[in-house]
């Protein structure tokens, strides 16, 4: 089991992504910020391809490139320890957390870039590590992935309790209750209408428990 996080144990969202604002250029906030432990790890099996030292904005900043051609922007660190061109995996020591360049405290500025590696062309970042975007706090042991599932169809993230069922009916013989904040994959979307309702086929993220749900009650 591992996460998509760069961070392990306790964390906080401090600022989330998309954010709007007269302080960024863009007019949003284009990563997600973070506080907790210190050490930030890889957050994909990728390679440095940049390295960057007291840069103005991102002050200490690493990028990697993942493999789906996207670039994971690791900004404000006080530490580097990785370099250009080396391979990291999501157990990699990358740095540790720091206050440098354009900061009011310490905190890690994730920023996930498209293919295009432009500022302001971005993913969110809180839909790749699977937390909901929202300044909160966490604990990376909710947000594991299993390797093998690992983004395997829409993720989405529940807006209530809901259950998981073992047939696409609410009259189904068993039922597991999850909720707010849990995420999963959609296998399959809208496999049935039933009782009212349009079902999915899911897999939760957190235990790769697989069932189906009520498809209206996803963030
Ligand atoms: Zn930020």
């Amino acid at each position: 089991m591992a996460t998509n996080l760069p961070l392990t144990g306790n964390f906080n969202v401090t600022c989330e992504y998309k954010r709007q604002g007269t302080e960024w250029i863009a007019g949003w906030h284009t990563g997600i910020d973070m506080t907790g432990s210190d050490t930030i790890y890889g957050t994909c099996d990728g390679t440095v391809t940049r390295i960057g030292t007291n840069d103005k904005d991102y002050g200490n900043f690493i990028v990697v490139k993942a493999p789906d051609g996207k670039y994971h922007w690791f900004c404000h660190l006080s530490r580097i320890d990785v370099e250009v061109n080396q391979n990291i995996d999501r157990l990699t020591k990358l740095g540790v957390m720091g206050a440098t360049g354009n900061v009011t405290g310490k905190h890690l500025h994730f920023e996930i870039r498209n293919a295009s590696n432009k500022y302001a062309d971005n993913s969110n970042p809180a839909d790749y590590m699977g937390i909901p975007n929202k300044v909160g706090s966490y604990n990376s042991e909710n947000y594991q992935i299993d390797s093998t599932n690992n983004n395997t169809g829409e993720m989405k993230t529940l807006a209530k309790n809901t259950n998981l069922r073992n047939e696409p009916t609410t009259s189904s013989s068993e039922k597991t209750l999850y909720i707010p904040n849990t995420t999963l994959y959609v296998l399959q979307a809208s496999v049935a209408q039933a009782d009212g309702y349009t079902w999915d086929k899911v897999r939760i993220r957190v235990n790769g428990k697989e069932g189906y749900m009520i498809n209206k009650n996803y963030k």
